[in-house]
């Protein structure tokens, strides 16, 4: 395993066992609650190891409840997405899921106690309007004439609200607070909005629908949630969560801590961005392997462990950051360099005649992993034409180039040494054959008289090796935040994905998709798991061998 063993600790774990010490919980209860208006991405991933990881930790229980208050924006194939995804990252939810809107009536009825004690009000000013009144961080907001209607008259408009007798935008519920409050949030916050929109989960039961702020502390509360994790920009909201639990009937207070969100380099998080560039087709899906969701990186040969891992490294804080890249690519290189099979591919092939090889293929052994004999072996063909790769043959070189050099000897992994004998080109003076011979005494053997043969290159029979489409990928985007320029599709790398049309040795007519093998000296590759674009075998390129920010080379 890959995965660190030990248990991670950080602030939040901190609270908790003061929790359980204390004797304020005897068990633990989380929730992860995603919005299922887009596919999962690596940030939903810290916030899922947070949170299903306490839960396994402390053998309390995780929900996985969708926060589906939106139904314009929202989809049942999000919602199965993410469900999915969860699941492959090795968590199971406790019991059902769960749906905010499963809680529509008991939010109906809170707010109908918030009317009844005076705390909640059915206004009329126009959005612009209500923008207004809300005034800013430095001035206190104004009340709305409609402030101070009497309880009757709230729960009679918010019937007419509820019975489709109001049109969208001209009357919504919103709670009385304090319109001074230096917290916006608490300015007469909505709390109910009409939406003549059909919902995936309750259908057309509903045109008006509880926002965000007023759900989610009701949701915490009626499952149990012993501790509502959020990420930082719900500091202020904490206020408004506490109010509403404090100002309805209901006997569980959940508390809400926040910690920072991942940000990533060179990639945008926003659902709204990555829906962009998929409506755009600006890559090709959600799990375009170029795409930070968890389906993309699963695409790209990324393991759950290593995404596990992953959140492990980085922690959780309260400290705004932005990781590198190359942290979440160290992961799954950690990974695959102890888990992945080995085995050949050549990217850009010319071809190889061993003309003193004569007669069928021979038919070599050779180890799945270099440090893992229990890993054991595969047959790999050896035949009179072959190829290598283009880059590892010179007509003339210096000492520092361990390769194919005309007139010189390498050795060709898991087989012989060869020699460059003589060279063909075409018109343009590209090398279309190499002429070797080889030396059959050096099989898995330095060769007898005592000549030494530093370099080893990889290569793959020309008459029995499949061919194979090669993704190459770089990042998605020309500049580390893309998030912040003006418009982030102008900072689209254009050279994000490079197709080679390579070849591979038999065994990989087999590999299953997602799973990853080195491919030696090249890096780490997984069959896609979804194209059906070409019939050929395709390959995903999930990391190079050292780091692929740097110039891919040697
Ligand atoms: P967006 O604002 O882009 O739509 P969101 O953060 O609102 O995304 P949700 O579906 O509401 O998306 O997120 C579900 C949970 O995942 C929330 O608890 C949220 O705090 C957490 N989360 C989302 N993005 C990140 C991130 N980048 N890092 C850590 N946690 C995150
Ligand atoms: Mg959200």
């Amino acid at each position: 395993m890959s995965e660190s063993e030990a248990r991670p600790t950080n602030f939040i774990r901190q609270i908790i066992d003061a929790d359980l010490a204390s004797g304020k919980h005897t068990s633990v209860h989380t929730r992860f609650p995603p919005e299922p208006n887009g596919y999962l991405h690596i940030g939903h991933a810290k916030s899922i190891c947070l949170n299903f990881g306490i839960a396994q930790d402390y053998q309390g229980q995780c929900n996985l409840r969708f926060d589906d208050t939106n139904p314009e924006k929202e989809d049942i194939e999000y919602v199965e997405s993410i469900k999915n995804d969860v699941n492959w990252l090795g968590f199971e939810w406790s019991g059902e899921i769960c749906y905010s809107s499963n809680y529509f009536d008991n939010l109906y009825g809170f707010a109908i106690e918030l009317i009844t004690k005076g705390l909640a009000y059915v206004d009329e000013l126009s959005p612009e309007q209500m923008r207004e009144y809300r005034g800013t961080l430095t001035e206190p907001g104004k009340h709305s004439p409609y402030r101070d209607r009497s309880v009757e008259e709230n729960l009679a408009l918010f019937d007419k609200m509820k019975n489709g007798e109001v049109e969208e935008g001209k009357m919504c519920l919103r709670a009385k607070i304090d319109m001074a409050s230096p917290f916006m949030v608490m300015r007469d916050p909505v709390i109910y909005r009409v939406r003549f929109a059909t919902h995936h989960q309750t259908g057309d039961k509903w045109c008006i629908y509880p926002m965000y702020d007023f759900t989610h502390c009701i949701s915490d509360a009626l499952e149990g949630i012993t501790h509502s994790i959020c990420t930082l920009e719900f500091m202020d909201n904490r206020r408004l969560y506490d109010w509403v639990l404090e100002n309805i009937t209901i006997d569980c207070q959940p508390h809400q801590y926040e910690f920072s969100r991942l940000n990533l380099e060179y990639t945008v998080m926003s659902k709204r961005k990555l829906n962009q560039l998929v409506t755009e087709n600006l890559v090709s899906g959600w799990n375009d392997p170029r795409m930070p969701t968890i389906s993309g990186l699963r695409r790209r040969g990324f393991t759950s462990a290593s995404i596990r891992e992953f959140c492990k490294r980085i922690g959780v804080t309260k400290q705004d950051n932005t990781i590198e890249m190359s942290s979440l690519e160290s992961c799954i290189r950690d990974d695959l360099n102890e888990n992945a099979p080995r085995a050949m591919a050549v990217l850009d092939p010319v071809k190889v005649v061993i003309e003193n090889f004569d007669g069928e293929a021979e038919i070599l052994n050779v180890a799945n992993h270099p440090n893992k004999p229990e890993m054991g072996t595969r047959e790999v063909p050896f035949t009179r034409e072959l190829f290598i790769e283009r880059e590892d043959f010179r007509e003339e070189a210096n000492k520092k180039y361990k390769r194919l050099v005309l007139g010189k000897e390498v050795r060709l992994r898991g087989a012989y040494v060869i020699k460059a004998e003589r060279i063909e080109k075409d018109e343009e003076g590209n090398i279309t054959t190499i002429f070797c011979s080889y030396d059959n005494e050096t099989l898995g053997q330095n060769p007898a008289d005592g000549r030494k043969v530093k370099g080893v290159i990889h290569w793959v029979s020309a008459q029995v090796g499949i061919p194979a489409e090669i993704r190459l990928y770089d990042r998605l985007f020309t500049v580390p935040n893309p998030g912040a320029a003006d418009d982030f599709v102008s900072v689209i790398n254009p050279e994000s994905l490079t197709t080679m049309q390579g070849v591979v040795e038999p065994s990989l007519v087999e590999a299953e998709a997602e799973k990853a093998f080195q491919f030696e000296r090249m890096g780490y590759f997984c069959a896609d798991s979804k194209d059906s674009t070409t019939d050929s075998l395709v390959f995903n390129r999930t990391v190079g061998l050292r780091d692929t920010w740097a110039k891919i080379g040697d």
